[in-house]
C-alpha cells in the first residue's frame, strides 16, 4: 500500500473561521474581497473584548488587535460592517 504524505497546509490555520488570536480577535468569515498585501484577501474579524467587526488581511489575522478597544489598525481598506 502506497501511502501520501500530507503537504503542509497553507496556512496555520488562522484562515479558518472561529480562530481566535492572542488578542482576543475571532476569524467570523471570509469576505471574499482582495486584500491590501499581495494575494492576501480580507477575513471579517470580531473582538471578543467590545464586539467591534472589522476586516483584516489573512496574513494579519493572528497578530491583529482592535481598532476600538486595543489601539489597532483601522479596518484594513476601511471596509464596516453593513448593517442589515
Ligand atoms: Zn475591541
Amino acid at each position: 500500500m502506497i501511502r501520501y504524505t500530507q503537504p503542509m497546509p497553507e496556512s496555520r490555520g488562522i484562515t479558518k473561521i472561529g480562530f481566535l488570536n492572542p488578542n482576543g480577535q475571532i476569524n467570523i468569515r471570509p469576505l471574499g474581497l482582495p486584500g491590501t498585501d499581495h494575494g492576501q484577501s480580507l477575513y471579517q474579524l470580531a473582538c471578543t473584548h467590545c464586539g467591534h467587526n472589522y476586516a483584516a488581511n489573512g496574513s494579519d489575522i493572528h497578530l491583529r488587535k482592535c481598532p476600538a478597544c486595543q489601539n489597532g489598525s483601522p479596518s484594513t481598506s476601511g471596509w464596516t460592517p453593513i448593517q442589515a
